[in-house]
């Protein structure tokens, strides 16, 4: 049975390259421009997964969200075009299941929902991913120094520059609790332009990328009021 993705954005260019790199792995998809139209359309119909532009014409995405939150728990992938949005989306739990900051890849976007497709409803999906087939033993990371690149069960991950860095800082001190503030020091080239929450943003979408290639691996640790560890 095809997965039935619900894709809100305003942006006609924007809304097709989503539903053409949805349509092309088998996606079934359905449409709304507005957050009122969305909201119709959820109460109406069942979706597997919804792609929700957080600047809407009516509303925000983020009203909708709150609005479906109270009667739905379908996984949400929010389409940001801003940082600020990006700190709203993880500092107030919003309920999200992950982002994704314009302009992004149409193939990243869809190895998304289906990371998210595969996390919320087991691995009835498994058969249609590109990527790997999990196993326990592939769950690791190796840096490789020369190429600049870290590779996740084999895969290279497709890193920024300051994600790259901040996984490396953590990956070079296995098991020690790193603060926000050391993290920064290590992955910015410019600290002073980091905040607490930017780091957060960036661990998760480490995390969230981690994921893509192997599902079940969680390799950073969350130590509440210290900072991040990588597991030894
Ligand atoms: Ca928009």
């Amino acid at each position: 049975m095809p997965r039935h993705v619900l894709v809100v954005e305003d942006e006609p260019s924007i809304a097709e390259t989503i539903w053409y790199a949805l349509r092309t792995e088998g996606f079934d998809v359905s449409d709304a421009a507005t957050g009122g139209d969305a909201l119709a359309k959820l109460a109406s119909e069942t979706f597997d997964c919804l792609i929700l532009d957080v600047g809407l014409p009516d509303m925000s995405g983020f009203d909708v969200c709150r609005t479906l939150r109270q009667t739905s728990s379908v996984p949400i992938l929010f389409l940001t075009a801003r940082d600020s949005e990006i700190d709203r989306i993880v500092g107030l739990e919003l309920g999200a299941d992950d982002y994704v900051a314009k302009p992004f890849s149409p193939r990243e976007l869809a190895a998304r929902v289906r990371a998210i497709l595969r996390r919320t409803n087991g691995n009835t999906l498994n058969h249609a991913t590109s990527a790997p087939n999990p196993s326990p033993s592939a769950n690791t990371l190796d840096h490789d120094s020369v190429r600049k690149v870290i590779r996740c069960a084999g895969q290279s991950l497709d890193l920024s520059r300051n994600e790259y860095h901040l996984l490396l800082a953590l990956m070079k001190n296995p098991g020690r609790v790193l603060t926000r503030d050391q993290l920064m020091d290590l992955a910015w080239q410019d600290p002073g332009t980091a905040s607490d929450r930017t780091v957060d943003a960036h661990i998760k979408s480490v995390r969230s990328k981690i994921r893509t290639l192997a599902p079940d691996f969680d390799p950073i640790e969350t130590r509440r009021g210290l900072g991040y560890a990588l597991r030894d």
